[in-house]
């Protein structure tokens, strides 16, 4: 079967199920797509495939719809854009699969299926048993009048199954190359359910012919779920250069090379949102899961992306999912933000810890201390404790650094660190440095490390923290004194 190449505009489509947060395999998904949307000039679909209701929630759709903003994949049809396909709820759309299943039921390429649960689960043990492929056997394909007339007697119900042909099906992936599937696995399928619901290969089938898809680009997970959507396609009468063209993305694997799961990385995108990751760290991330611009650079910025995504950079082998690198390029993605980018990102993180309550004095503290430590953090959600100090209206030495100023050799330099900077009239963090310096280390002949070390733990609370001479600049003369004091009390 030929591909469909023709220079027909590119409309490829991101259709997941909400059963969850999306994670981060739906998210290389939705970025691929977005990314060769973006690339050709095509459009970029949004399909929520909801007919799962059981499993699918109106909370889950939201958090889909604001992750997908939130990373910036912004999307052309879909929901709350609308577009001359929708809608774009599969939940609200039942009458037009219903409208394909009797068609299909008309023309013989479906039939009805009486088989019970029951029945169904002894055809499967006899094929066990056999050692022969497991699917349906056929069964209910040429019911006559009566046979059908006497299951309705006993109250039965009936599922809609395809009929798949004897024989194969061949279709070309742009990722794998040709790729058949014979028919001996392919058993005949359930197109809806005995309570009238359709199931996912009837609706993605028809969704991506309706809404004129020309490119499936998704998860290898869905691989073979490809024969029996171009089953039904055939069944509604596309010409086969209609088809649209598939490219399954290669699987991610966990660190220790398990299929990725909650264990190994596979968690939902609002968790790295809460942790501080920024949405441009995690889309350039994502980006070198299975793709690569053709170079070895590993910062890529959303504009590259989709200037230099093409399908044939997308490699066929699995990916490996690296915590470690994800957080590097979070740390190189807010070293490049710009200030006040920063301190946007910040903000809502210091909010939340009750570091900050929000006004404008403080916020502009926030801003002062932000270059501090943007050099010093891979994720937002260390602003908090590295900035605390300067906030805290109740300050303590953290408990496991008290041991740290409470010794008689941490005393004596508070003590000498108290009485030089007591007369400083010019409170910056050049005086404060070369006060201290001169005292501490050329008279007292300490080490940087032991002197400095007792006073920023006397004035930050803490080991860890923004740079010391800054720390006491933006904390102020009389707060830095008074928590010298109180260290030397302790
Ligand atoms: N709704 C399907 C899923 O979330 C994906 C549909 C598709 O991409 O074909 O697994």
């Amino acid at each position: 079967m030929s591909t469909n190449t023709t220079a027909k505009k590119v409309k490829v489509r991101f259709a997941p199920s909400p059963t969850g947060d999306l994670h981060v395999g739906n998210i290389r998904t939705a970025l691929f797509d977005w990314a060769y949307a973006r690339h050709t000039g095509g459009t970029f679909l949004f399909r929520i495939e909801d007919t799962d209701t059981t499993r699918v929630t109106d909370e889950y759709i939201q958090a889909a719809i604001d992750t997908l903003k939130w990373l910036g994949l912004n999307w052309d049809e879909g929901p709350e854009v609308g577009g001359e396909n929708g809608p774009y709820l599969q939940s609200q759309r039942l009458d037009i699969y219903a409208h394909w299943a009797q068609k299909f039921l008309d023309q013989k390429d479906a039939y009805h299926c009486y088989c019970s649960p029951d029945e169904l689960e002894a055809v499967r043990e006899a094929q066990r048993a056999a050692n022969v492929a497991p699917g349906y056997n056929g069964h209910c394909r040429e019911l006559t009048a009566d046979q059908i007339a006497a299951y309705k007697a006993q109250g039965r119900e009936a599922v809609v199954r395809m009929r798949m042909p004897d024989g194969s099906t061949t279709f070309t992936d742009e990722i794998r190359g040709d790729v058949t599937f014979d028919h001996k696995f392919v058993p005949d399928f359930v197109l809806v359910r005995a309570d009238g619901s359709p199931l996912y290969t009837l609706a993605v089938a028809v969704d991506d012919v309706l809404m004129k898809v020309t490119h499936v680009l998704r998860g290898e997970d869905l691989l073979s779920s490809t024969p029996r959507q171009i089953r039904v396609y055939q069944a509604m009468g596309v010409a086969i250069e209609d088809y649209p063209v598939f490219a399954h993305l290669p699987f991610v694997m966990g660190q220790d090379n398990a299929k990725l799961s909650k264990r190994n990385g596979e968690v939902s995108i609002a968790w790295y949102r809460e942790q501080g990751y920024l949405p441009e760290a995690i889309c350039n991330y994502l980006a070198l899961l299975g793709w690569s611009p053709g170079d070895d650079r590993e910062n890529v910025t959303m504009a590259e992306l989709c200037e230099l995504f093409t399908i044939d950079k997308v490699h066929s082998s699995p990916a490996r999912f690296d915590m470690k690198k994800l957080e590097a390029i979070n740390g190189d993605k807010i070293r490049a933000l710009t200030l006040d980018e920063f301190l946007k990102w910040s903000l809502p993180f210091l909010n939340k810890a009750n570091v900050i309550t929000g006004s404008d004095s403080e916020i502009a503290l926030v801003k002062q201390a932000l270059p501090l430590i943007q050099e010093r953090i891979v994720k937002l959600d260390e602003v908090p404790a590295m900035l605390r100090f300067l906030f805290v209206k109740d300050f303590k030495v953290e408990e496991a650094s008290l041991s740290k100023v409470t010794d008689s050799a941490s005393k004596d330099v508070l003590k000498r660190s108290l009485a030089e900077l007591t007369p400083l009239t010019t409170w910056n963090h050049e005086s404060i440095e070369a006060a201290l310096r001169t005292s501490l280390i050329e008279e007292m002949g300490l080490k940087p490390r032991i002197a400095f070390g007792a006073v920023r733990i006397a004035t930050t609370g803490s080991t860890i923290s923004p740079p010391l001479f800054e720390s006491m600049e933006l904390l102020g003369k009389d707060a830095s004194l008074a928590r010298i004091s109180a260290a030397i009390a302790l």
